[in-house]
């Protein structure tokens, strides 16, 4: 039966850190600032926004939030990046997406001031991750790294098969497999046989959005498995992109979800956030 890789444990004893990390900073003045920008009134982007304000407020990490309607033109929303780039308070800026039609979200990212750039998205932080030296690093690939190695998994060496190619998962955590001294297999709709790929992995990453397709079967007996897949079943389940029961039989361990890499997202916006305010010192 596989170890479980609690993410609520470990996020809790990052958020410490912080934490005290966050009060040694006060001691020398600094207080380390979040601009949290909000445009319009999506549901789930209103949820998200106010959990990262109260992470913030939990660690003391001073969070500034900016509520647009929805009719906001990106020329607004430009004026607003370029004020908070320019403000000493603010260490991070956080644009909540998606970001209503009228709004040309790419460019939007890219106005964001590479030091603020919180979520690690802006081309020279990619750019960066990619040559190995990262600034901001994308706050659920940061996490799963995180995790990994306070669960003691070592990755050099290791054959690592990463599910999913997207800007914000799989392309980075990747690349930050890769610096690890990992041999990495990235898998996207058009690979064939992923269950053979799956089968080969030492350390699996599920970044995918179909619930529970990668099947316990096909996961090697001993290897680690990394579910960043949040899929609602129904009214109220959540599930992986990793059929959990299954795959708890072969895997050494495993992140379950709820529980798993969800709880350090948010964790590691804080981090980033800390370490900014930290550069700037
Ligand atoms: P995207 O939809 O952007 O990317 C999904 C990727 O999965 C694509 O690369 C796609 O391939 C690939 N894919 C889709 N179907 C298959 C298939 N049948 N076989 C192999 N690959 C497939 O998703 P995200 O990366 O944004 O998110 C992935 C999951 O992680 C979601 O469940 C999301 O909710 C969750 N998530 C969780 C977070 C957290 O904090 N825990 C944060 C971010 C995401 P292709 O490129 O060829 O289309």
């Amino acid at each position: 039966m596989a170890k479980i890789i609690d993410g609520k444990a470990i996020a809790a004893k990052i958020r410490a850190e912080i934490s005290a990390e966050a009060a040694r900073l006060k001691e020398k003045g600094i207080v380390p600032g979040l601009a949290v920008v909000l445009v319009g009134e999506d549901p789930a982007s209103k949820v998200y926004v106010s959990m990262k304000e109260k992470a913030c407020a939990d660690v003391g990490i001073f969070s500034d939030e900016y509520k647009l309607p929805v009719e906001t033109t990106e020329e607004e929303l430009l004026a607003l990046i370029g004020k908070l780039n320019a403000d000493p308070k603010i260490h991070g800026i956080l644009v909540q997406l998606p970001l209503p039609k009228q709004i040309n979200t790419e460019r939007i990212l890219e106005a964001i001031s590479p030091e603020k750039d919180a979520d690690g998205f802006h081309p020279y932080n990619v750019g960066r991750l990619v040559i190995g030296k990262p600034l901001f690093q994308p706050c659920t690939p940061y996490g799963v790294m995180v995790m990994l190695k306070e669960a003691g998994v070592e990755l050099s060496g290791k054959e690592v098969v990463v599910v999913g190619r997207s800007n914000i998962v799989g392309k980075p955590v990747a690349f930050m497999c890769l610096q690890q001294n990992a041999t990495v297999t990235l898998c996207h709709s058009k690979t064939r046989d992923l269950a053979g790929k799956v089968a080969q992995a030492d350390v699996v990453i599920a970044a995918v959005g179909v619930p529970e397709m990668i099947k316990g079967s096909w996961i090697k007996e001993g290897a680690v498995v990394i579910d960043v897949g949040v899929n609602r079943v129904g009214e109220k389940k959540l599930v992986g992109d990793v059929e959990y029961a299954a795959a708890s039989e072969r895997a050494s361990a495993i992140t379950p979800v709820p529980g798993g890499v969800g709880p350090m997202t948010i964790t590691m916006l804080l981090q980033n956030t800390l370490e900014s305010a930290k550069r700037g010192l």
